[in-house]
């Protein structure tokens, strides 16, 4: 069923890069074949999934929608791709994102522009676009994304579905293509906050592959899914209903925090006063992770390179300028610029020092409160081509969930109304590091 919707809504949406047709059929015949056996069948058997084209899967293209990776077929997989191969969950293809997952409208895939499905003239949001799409209009059930500044939580928003960014270190990130290593999460996309508590189960917990994975143990998500939220307290943070908030989207908002208080919640407004230096201080840490990850892509180990090189330094350098696109580019030049010597101290250091202070506002928030509320963005989808002259409007996008991956949180979105144009709004939960359970509690009980 899934690869028919694919078949006809692929002209249209764009969703995915490649649709691994025959690997889902084999893999939906070895569950059946497992049910008619009598042997036990995993937690996701037989349920069809999208994946982010940023997690490498073993013998299947994860190009990064980058011309840089157009051949590169991986030889090994992702711990989060073995995971779901174990629980039995049945790939349908590798979705579409921004170059290395660099943007927020999905438009700077060098491939194609996926559209979103509740109007394809606008975009789904970005980086994990793809994957928000697929889960929206049907084409798979679930999917994974990753989130660096925001990319699982925006294009939920903008696509009318559930994403979550785990805590940071609870999903392994071992075969997720670096971006911005100290701030890239992969986390689930769902049509509900339960299909989404159950993709959780499926990909967290401690891997010796990543050196960043969490020794913790696992809950069962879905026992966080009560339909009540007495004892809880929520805190509105003041700092994102500011300017540039869409009243639409304040109104939305405001409702559904009437709703957290019929079922029980204590709710007060919070203030994070540094929220607000979350965007460019992102905008120089990730950058300079980007100018460091992507050193990598030399034409020499793997992935392109330019086809008559003149000698060795411009077989490099013509390697990295036809391969890479233009936001890619800035990020590195960006990034390269603020971790030079000279520069470093007034950048880069700044930007850490900054980043810190973000912590401590969220650490004193969590004092009184056991979850943050606020909108997942100041827009709803927005027209393709309205952003992609003007960076800096782009990258306001993220303003409202960039400062959770600055301090390491998880964050979820969940829908919560449409706009006057038919177009859904994303409500975001934050809490305190490894409390997802308080997340999908809050949103579930929402739903
Ligand atoms: N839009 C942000 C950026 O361009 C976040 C991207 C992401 O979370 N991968 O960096």
């Amino acid at each position: 069923a899934a690869l028919n919707r694919i078949a006809a809504l692929e002209p249209k949406l764009h969703s995915f890069l490649c649709v691994t047709a025959e690997h889902a059929i084999s893999q939906a015949k070895a569950v059946d074949a497992k049910i008619s056996a009598g042997e036990e069948i995993g937690l996701l058997a037989g349920i069809p999934i999208g994946i982010k084209d940023n997690m490498c899967t073993k013998g299947i293209p994860t190009t990064c929608a980058s011309k840089m990776l157009a051949d590169f077929v991986p030889p090994y997989e992702s711990t989060v791709t073995q995971k779901l191969a174990q629980a039995g969950a049945v790939t349908v293809g590798k979705t579409n994102l921004d170059e290395f997952a660099m943007g927020s409208s999905t438009e700077n895939s060098a491939y194609h522009v996926t559209a979103n499905p509740w109007d394809i003239t606008r975009v789904p949001g970005g980086s994990s676009g793809g994957s928000a799409a697929a889960v929206a209009a049907d084409e798979c059930t679930i999917a994974l994304g990753s989130d660096t500044g925001g990319s699982i939580r925006l294009p939920a928003s903008f696509c009318g579905v559930v994403g979550m960014k785990p805590t940071y270190g609870l999903v392994s990130r071992f075969g997720l293509v670096a971006f911005g290593s100290s701030l890239d999460q992969i986390g689930p996309f769902g049509r509900s906050v339960e299909d989404t508590a159950i993709l959780l189960n499926a990909i967290a917990g401690y891997d010796p592959k990543d050196s960043t994975s969490l020794k913790v143990d696992i809950p069962d998500y879905t026992q966080s899914l009560k339909p009540d939220l007495k004892n809880l307290k929520i805190g509105i943070i003041k700092e994102t209903f500011g300017d540039g908030l869409d009243p639409v989207i304040a109104t939305a908002v405001n409702k559904a925090i009437e709703q957290l208080k019929q079922l029980g919640a204590e709710v007060r407004e919070i203030s994070c006063p540094r929220f607000r230096y979350g965007l460019p201080s992102y905008y120089i840490i990730a950058p300079s992770e980007v100018s460091a990850n992507l050193a990598r892509y030399d034409g020499v180990k793997y992935g392109f390179r330019t086809p008559d090189p003149e000698n060795l330094l411009s077989m490099y350098t013509d390697t990295r300028a036809e391969g890479f696109g233009t936001e890619v580019k800035r990020r590195i030049m960006v990034g390269t610029y603020t971790l030079s010597a000279g520069y470093y101290d007034a950048y880069y250091l700044k930007a850490q020092k900054v980043r810190t202070l973000i912590k401590q506002d969220f650490e004193k928030a969590f004092e009184q409160v056991d979850v943050l509320v606020s909108p997942t963005a100041p827009t709803t989808a927005f027209k393709a081509g309205e952003k992609n002259a003007d960076p800096l409007s782009m990258y306001l996008t993220d303003l409202m969930t960039i400062p959770v991956n600055l301090a390491g949180l998880p964050g979820i979105s969940v829908p919560c109304g449409f706009d006057d144009g038919g177009l859904p709004i994303g409500l975001q939960l934050i809490s305190n590091v490894l409390r997802e359970d308080l997340l999908f509690q809050v949103a579930y009980a929402y739903e």
